[in-house]
């Protein structure tokens, strides 16, 4: 019989020193209730927590962990780098490789700048915008998670989401009076937005596919209709890809979609599995727009341990070992997991929706299909909270929360996906129940 003991010490004497016990809000598990899980090693596939209970992840560290946990290539090129200093505040050889690696594979970034979080690259991205065009608003839609930058907190998705917060107070209505709101995947609001305030819009900003509410993928031709009207104006059009780049595949959702349909955002951004684990982001793109940044431009923006080199070891050797063999595995893997899932549901009787972009997926419980947020809150969070507490109970370890994706590694084996397996039938139960 597994026990929550230590973990629950730890949790309370979290909560003295911590507000609400966690430095990230979702981590607290309040939106699915009990208490979180202090982990404190990983290996493969697998995570195990205080009490020495295990379980198969299926959140990675929120995606930086794509090739599993503690991969002996990536510690070993940490070792390699922390062995030889931590971090010098001067230009290194580390963040020249990973800058190259970056460029090499998505076509649309000529040039990057590294950053330690996709807050900042966001943040960064979004105040480039602005210096390049001379406009002052941002377009961003609901349900769509940038980080906790002060102006893209308005009808965020993530935490934000998960705790049912309207925008956050503290961010003024100055800050948030520049950034218009629209739903996602409608693209005649977007057509009205810039018809209402036409050459005042610097950016439309858009997760490369939303997987901050759940998963929501971009209806065909969405992107590619932001890339036509921003352009159309003169606004510049922010791909981020803080969760999909490097995940869905080798150039991040671009290459899924962008590469294929023939546009190209004018800036991206990055972090998550460029880490590899360890603090980085990024954000680049057109040349043109990026010489606008200091010390080559005047749009101001600097890091004391941006590009710090441990992490860009860590990044480095995350990447080089993402091959199309590991892609391939992760499509495979997030295909059988999905339809798993699904099939245990439907058995159980109960309504959901399997929403798929690449290998990222998540499971809505709710009956209609989800395009935008106002959907995505039409699930039942209940039927979530108590399917995702059987499936932890039975060692497989979900995003604590309804409205966020689910991630899969490199690592994931036949094992696993027996572990995955073996607690759906209970937990598809549990979730009919709570539907009553
Ligand atoms: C996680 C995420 C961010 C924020 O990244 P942090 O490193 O948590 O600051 C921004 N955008 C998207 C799409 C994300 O998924």
């Amino acid at each position: 019989m597994s026990t929550d003991a230590r973990s629950r010490e730890l949790f309370e004497r979290a909560q003295a020193v911590t507000p609400g016990g966690v430095n990230s809000p979702v981590r607290a598990f309040r939106s699915v209730g009990g208490t979180p899980r202090f982990m404190v090693s990983g290996n493969g596939p697998r995570i195990t927590d205080v009490d020495g209970n295990s379980y198969v992840d299926l959140v990675g560290s929120w995606g930086p962990m794509i090739l599993g946990h503690a991969h002996p290539a990536v510690l070993a090129a940490v070792s390699e780098a922390a062995a030889k200093g931590l971090s010098f505040g001067t230009p290194g050889p580390g963040e020249v490789l990973l800058g190259e690696e970056i460029v090499a594979r998505v076509g649309p970034v000529e040039q990057v700048r590294l950053v330690s979080s996709g807050t900042e690259a966001t943040m960064s991205a979004v105040r480039l915008a602005r210096g390049f065009t001379g406009r002052p608003k941002i377009v961003k839609f609901a349900g769509c998670y940038h980080g906790h930058v002060d102006a893209l907190l308005a009808a965020a998705g993530s935490g934000v989401a998960t705790f049912a917060l309207p925008d956050s107070p503290g961010v003024t209505a100055a800050t948030t009076a520049e950034v218009i709101v629209l739903p996602y995947n409608d693209l005649d609001a977007v057509r009205a937005a810039f018809a209402a305030h036409p050459g005042e819009i610097a950016a439309i900003i858009t997760e490369a596919a939303a997987a901050n509410m759940g998963v929501v993928p971009p209806q065909p031709g969405f992107t590619a209709g932001l890339a036509e009207i921003a352009h159309g104006d003169g606004a510049l059009l922010i791909t981020d890809e803080v969760m999909t780049g490097f995940r869905v595949g080798p150039s991040g959702m671009f290459g899924h979609d962008g590469a294929v349909e023939g546009w190209q955002p004018d800036l991206m951004t990055f972090g998550k599995v460029i880490g590899g684990g360890l603090p980085v982001g990024a954000f680049g793109g057109r040349a043109d727009i990026m010489a606008m940044l200091a010390p080559n431009g005047p749009v101001y923006q600097a890091g004391t341990l941006s590009g710090n080199p441990i992490a860009t070891a860590a990044g480095l050797a995350t990447l080089r070992h993402c091959t199309p063999a590991v892609y391939a595995h992760l499509d495979a893997t997030a295909a059988t997991v999905g339809d798993l899932v699904s099939a245990e549901l439907a058995t159980a009787g109960v309504p959901h929706r399997l929403q798929r972009a690449g290998n990222l997926f998540s499971i809505f419980f709710a009956e209609h299909p989800v395009t935008n947020y106002d959907q995505a809150r039409g699930q039942s969070v209940a039927a979530f909270a108590a399917f995702f507490h059987a499936m932890l109970d039975a060692g497989v370890y979900l995003p604590p929360s309804a409205f966020e994706a689910w991630f899969v590694s490199a690592a994931h084996d036949e094992q696993a996906l027996e572990t995955i397996a073996a607690a759906l039938p209970g937990a598809a139960r549990a979730a009919a129940q709570a539907l009553g």
